[in-house]
């Protein structure tokens, strides 16, 4: 390991400035600033403590933010007092878990970003037409979990694609498929090939399920890995998209890193690099950010451009429990 001495006489004994290129867009997406927005508000007007199912975005540095405020984090409703005020996380919940709420008599916001709550009805659309659906995710992510969970007698999980040359249904003329909204595009394009192949009627759905905000991420992450020595991409351990980001990146052929705050940033990385691709998750916030950036600027000079692939101007309005406080 090396020290902190060893790398600034290493960044000083080089000649010129050390650069960063900035991807953007990066950080919150439209999704996360809603479901933030939504506990955030009810934190305000309502007494504490609001109980929140599930982290309400993936990002260590938010949760503990609203835990420090009054917001109480739950695996599963059965920890909720009957009667008290629930969020549902923007991941999205299964209708059993909407129905055991109801049961309960709890009283429940839900932050579940429209963007996978439209991929809830699609599922729901193509089971109604007699398809049997393939979930194109990961297992065990909780957003696969609530999608799972609207039609589960007739969808099928596919994580890869040896699972899309095995996968069995019950009419290889009525498939069709859906997708996690946070997969690596080029990934989840090789899997919707070999399901092409498989069942040629295979039907999909109206428009990509892979948001806009992963598919923006990762383009200027792509095009940033492509001038850097190495990237570095905020984002907590558990953030699908964050951990796509650092993927694409590395599929680049550069070196990649997943750091929740600039305290995990590796002195032995920074010794090789001289252009650092900086990015951040769609729910990593912008202040961590900027602590890296400030962290890099104390190790040396640094010359900080942005490569800018496209501009974001999506907003979601909010449930009508926080719009009517
Ligand atoms: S990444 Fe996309 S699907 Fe996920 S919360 Fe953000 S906008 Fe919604």
């Amino acid at each position: 390991m090396r020290t902190v001495g060893t790398v600034l006489s290493r960044w000083a004994a080089a000649t010129g400035d050390r650069r960063l290129v900035m991807a953007s867009p990066r950080s919150f997406c439209a999704g996360v600033e809603r479901a933030i927005r939504i506990v955030d508000s009810l934190l305000q007007t309502r007494q504490a403590p609001v109980y929140v199912r599930k982290q309400i975005v993936h990002n260590s540095r938010v949760v503990h933010g609203l835990e420090g405020r009054g917001a109480v984090f739950v695996d599963e409703l059965a920890e909720v007092p009957d009667g008290a005020t629930v969020v549902f996380s923007a991941h999205g919940v299964a209708p059993a878990v909407r129905a055991d709420a109801a049961l309960r008599g709890l009283d429940v916001v839900d932050a579940t970003c429209p963007l996978v709550a439209k991929v809830h009805t699609e599922a729901k659309r193509f089971v109604r037409d007699g398809h049997t659906v393939l979930l194109i995710g990961h297992a065990g992510h909780e957003e696969v979990e609530g999608t799972l969970g609207e039609e589960p007698a007739d969808t099928v999980l596919v994580q890869s694609v040896h699972d899309a040359e095995r996968v069995q249904v019950r009419d290889p003329e009525r498939v069709a498929y859906l997708m996690q909204t946070t997969l690596a595009a080029d990934e989840a394009a090789d899997v919707v090939s070999v399901l092409r192949e498989r069942f040629p009627s295979l039907r999909g759905p109206d428009s990509d399920d892979i948001c806009y905000a992963t598919t923006n991420r990762q383009h200027a992450v792509r095009a940033v890995a492509r001038q850097s020595d190495l990237v570095l991409v905020a984002g907590s351990e558990n953030s699908s998209n964050s951990r796509r980001l650092v993927e694409v990146a590395q599929r680049e052929g550069t070196e990649a890193h997943l750091v929740d705050d600039a305290g995990q940033v590796s002195l032995d990385w920074l010794a090789r690099a001289r252009t650092i691709g900086i990015s951040a998750g769609a729910s990593a916030p912008a202040e961590v950010v900027d602590e890296i950036v400030a962290a890099l600027g104390a190790l040396g000079r640094i010359r900080i451009d942005t490569h800018e692939t496209t501009t974001e101007k999506i907003n979601f309005t909010l449930p009508k429990e926080v719009r009517q406080q």
